[in-house]
């Protein structure tokens, strides 16, 4: 089989567009006819479902996906391959639902369809030449099952057949996208007669002029060279025979885009390049290849230096074949192409090999065999391979890249991370200080918790704030390293330095019932009673107090002179809270204090100390820990957000949770969380974590949401 000049003979310009009928009788040359029968019912669902619609060009809609079933079944692909191409569009232009598909075509199609749709919503937005590649990755990354990628490929070769149709601007866009994009990976996965006309559309609209003066050089080498490439081809059987050895011998077509690339990459001129006869003999088995080899340089001289032994060593792709160049009549060179008829299928097809129907070969263990094998070469030729065989195939599903995942960043720069990284992997991927800084994230510019998992294909953006730092929380959930070592190192670094800062006002607030300070006592005085308590010196000592491993009243107490002991005081001073401590102060969740609430501090051990409202529940319960609670006031300067919970009760609407969602964002807040009750009847409470700076600013907050129509109550909940 020859796909590549099944295709040819139709290149471009007065195609016509295949109708159901002559695709049925294509069809049923190869697949069963109850995979036919599906194919047809498949078609017959999707004209319904376009009715009406219109292509570009004017023509029923029904047209393009029987258009890329043709050019899959020109490929020999199996019926759900076909069936879903039929179906491509449906799920996203036409009411029909993904479950319905699912329903009449069984889940293997529908899988199919989803990842089309899929693939359709993310967009190459960037130009920039360094991005093809990752976007090709991602493109490839998404796709479970590389039947997906056929479709797709198939959907954009008659998508650039019927460009003409679109708007100049249009039409660049989508040829520049299918030479970066789309052509390279029909190429990197061996589906050459794809590559080949993708290729070749794409060169023709971006630069019409150039294509023309190639074509036209072409038309007339093709004309030189009928009267010399008969002979040749018929000295080459002859030679063939006499060994004994059956197999074909073929003129090989040109293609425009690579004759182009060849001129560009080589620096040849045009007729250098155009200028030169093409074979291809295809033996059966490589030992023969070998042979012909040495029958083909006994009847002309081979050019030094341009033999290549891809049967020895294949290319990238997979692709295996003998290359070797002669001289031949008039100087003109001859280039020679050896290979078995598997190499030649290969070389044609590719991966999409091993989804052709074949009658008695066709289940999927046989299938899966060649196609993990295939894959298999190429992935360790191309870039080492990553994990075993098995992880990389499951089934027939193909996962290229199983371990990365590629997102966009708002300006369209795409991001490769491991697979399972969260919204924070990403801050600190951008810059460790983006990281330290995250306080929010958004997803498709939805707000999510920072702690998503990304996929493919996402639009990330990140909200930073000044004086955010990294909560202790992430290191429990981030998949890069670099993220994990950038939280790692803070927490050392600031829990020790903020545990002693701490830990010296918690310790001075204890002294200051006797009327002492740190620097009015004796120097060396701190010294003396940690190394009494086995500590190493006075810092260390006051990190744990910061830390709430040692208890500031009891250390004040042996800090005092001998005699002061029971020395009696004013009232207690309160513990200022500077909103900066890092991780040894937290802000508990029960009460969500901010700055300007009445607060208490609660000394936990080993957690430093935790901020509760006095209004808390919870302070009343821990009452019969006395000790345990110390007075706390809130320094003046809060730089930082706090979070704070509010309750808004709204009437059910359509689109309520979003305008208030709206409000609160225009009242300069973030929201970490949102949940929502939808209750019964006609009312609903949302539960929002919102950030806000004080009181003053919640207040502002919750005012404005009030005066929305539809808001029942707005409160601050308490626990
Ligand atoms: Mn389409």
């Amino acid at each position: 089989m020859n796909y590549a000049s099944s295709i040819l003979g139709l290149l471009p310009g007065g195609r016509r567009a295949p109708g159901i009928t002559q695709l049925s009788s294509k069809v049923e040359a190869y697949l069963p006819a109850a995979e036919v029968e599906r194919v047809r019912a498949a078609h017959d669902y999707a004209a319904a479902a376009h009715h009406g619609q219109k292509r570009q060009s004017g023509e029923a809609y029904i047209t393009h996906p029987v258009a890329v079933a043709d050019i899959l079944a020109d490929l020999h692909m199996d019926g759900p391959t076909l069936t879903a191409a039929m179906l491509h569009d449906v799920v996203e232009d036409t009411p029909s639902s993904a479950l319905e598909v699912r329903e009449r075509f069984g889940e293997e199609v529908a899988e199919l369809v989803d990842g089309v749709t899929k693939l359709d919503q993310v967009q190459f937005k960037s130009r920039k030449e360094a991005q093809a590649e990752s976007f090709r990755k991602m493109i490839l990354a998404m796709v479970r099952d590389i039947r997906v990628i056929m479709v797709k490929l198939a959907d954009r070769t008659h998508n650039m057949r019927t460009l003409e149709a679109m708007p100049p601007a249009k039409r660049r866009t989508i040829a520049r996208e299918t030479l970066d994009i789309y052509a390279p990976i029909a190429n990197r996965l061996g589906i050459h007669s794809l590559k080949l006309e993708l290729e070749d559309l794409g060169f023709r609209t971006l630069y019409p002029q150039r294509y023309r003066v190639i074509e036209r050089e072409l038309k007339r080498s093709r004309g030189n060279q009928k009267e010399f490439l008969p002979k040749i081809v018929r000295a080459l059987r002859k030679a063939l025979a006499a060994a004994q050895i059956t197999g074909r011998v073929e003129a090989r077509e040109k293609h425009l885009y690579s004759i182009y690339t060849k001129m560009r990459r080589k620096k040849l001129p045009l007729s250098q390049v155009i200028d030169v006869f093409g074979l291809r003999i295809v033996v059966g088995s490589v030992d023969e290849c070998y042979r012909v080899l040495g029958l083909v340089h006994g009847l002309h001289k081979p050019m030094p230096g341009r033999f290549k032994d891809y049967i020895a060593i294949p290319r990238v792709n997979g692709y295996q074949s003998l290359h070797t160049t002669l001289f031949g009549p008039n100087g003109m060179p001859i280039e020679v192409q050896i290979r078995t008829e598997d190499m030649h299928r290969m070389a044609e097809a590719g991966i999409a090999a091993h989804w052709q129907y074949k009658s008695g070969d066709h289940d999927g263990e046989a299938q899966q065999a060649r196609a993990r094998e295939w894959l298999q070469g190429v992935m360790q030729l191309h870039d080492g391979a990553t994990g075993s065989a098995e992880e990389l195939i499951e089934s027939v599903k193909v996962d290229l890249f199983p371990d990365k995942v590629y997102v966009f960043t708002p300006k369209g720069d795409i991001m490769r991370l491991p697979r399972g990284s969260t919204c924070v992997d990403f801050a600190y991927a951008v810059h460790t200080g983006v990281g330290q800084r995250c306080v929010a994230a958004k997803v498709d510019r939805r707000l999510v918790p920072l702690r998503t998992v990304l996929r493919n294909g996402q639009t990330v953006e990140i909200v930073t704030a000044k004086g955010a730092q990294p909560n202790p929380a992430w290191a429990g959930f981030v998949a890069t390293a670099k993220a994990r070592a950038a939280v790692r190192q803070y927490l050392r670094n600031l829990q020790r330095g903020e545990a002693a800062d701490l830990g010296t006002r918690m310790l001075n607030q204890a002294l200051g019932e006797f009327q002492l300070s740190l620097g009015t006592l004796p120097a060396g005085r701190i010294d003396e009673v940690a190394r009494s308590l086995s500590l190493r010196d006075g810092r260390d000592l006051l990190e744990k107090i910061g830390l709430g491993e040692r208890f500031a009243p009891l250390i004040a107490r042996r800090l005092l002179p001998a005699g002061e002991n029971q020395a009696v005081s004013g009232p207690p001073q309160p513990l200022a809270i500077a909103g900066t401590e890092g991780l040894v102060v937290s802000y508990a969740r029960c009460c969500f204090p901010i700055p300007n609430d009445a607060i208490v501090a609660f000394l936990s051990s080993g957690r430093g100390v935790v901020i509760h409202r006095e209004s808390c529940a919870n302070v009343a319960a821990f009452g019969r820990q006395p000790d345990k609670w110390i007075p706390a006031v809130w320094h003046k300067d809060q730089q930082r957000l706090f979070s704070s919970e509010l309750k808004v009760e709204v009437r059910n609407r359509v689109g309520i949770l979003a305008e208030v969602a709206t409000r609160i964002a225009a009242e300069q807040s973030n929201i970490s969380h949102v949940n929502v009750d939808s209750g019964q009847g006609e009312l609903s409470t949302l539960l929002f974590e919102v950030q806000v700076h004080d009181r003053a600013h919640l207040a502002r907050l919750m005012r404005a949401i009030r005066a929305m129509p539809d808001v029942i109550k707005v409160e601050r909940s308490l626990a």
